[in-house]
């Protein structure tokens, strides 16, 4: 029998089964979406969202931090916006001059809708930085290997 590994990042759950499987209710992934914590997969017909199991435990440690550790979604939002993925992806100092992400604090660089630089043709939900930050405590020790 062909033996199918699990691919973490193929977007399979409908917004009603991640807000069961996450205890949250679909309002507040719309608001974890909106607020650039998350970039959430659409289906074929580009309406429906869908979410990976990477997107599970993203939305699971954004949970926490705010339920558990009463973080503010602005502190979470700082907390991304400090990873320096012009490092990561080793952008040229003429592309970090010309990026908002580069220039500015409070918007993890995911969230910017990026024109005439190297990310405007990027699918971030493909991007390492994104993805290397899928657990938000993982943080510190992510950035000290940078
Ligand atoms: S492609 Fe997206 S996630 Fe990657 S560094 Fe650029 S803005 Fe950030």
């Amino acid at each position: 029998m062909e033996n199918k590994s699990l691919n973490k990042n193929e977007p399979i759950y409908p917004i009603g089964v991640a807000s069961k499987l996450l205890g949250i209710s679909v309002h507040t992934l719309r608001m974890y979406e909106k607020e650039g914590l998350i970039i959430t997969a659409r289906g074929t017909n580009q309406k429906n969202r869908l979410y990976s199991i990477a997107d599970i435990e993203r939305m699971e440690c954004i949970r926490d931090a705010i339920t558990k550790k009463k973080y503010s979604i602005p502190s979470i939002k700082t907390m991304l916006s400090l990873i320096p993925c012009w490092k990561i992806i080793n952008c040229s100092e003429e592309e970090r001059m010309n990026c908002p992400a580069y220039n500015s604090i409070g918007t993890p660089c995911w969230a910017y809708d990026h024109k005439d630089n190297i990310c405007a043709i990027k699918n971030c939900r493909d991007c390492k930085v994104y993805n290397d930050f899928t657990n938000c405590d993982d943080i510190k020790k992510l950035l000290k290997e940078i």
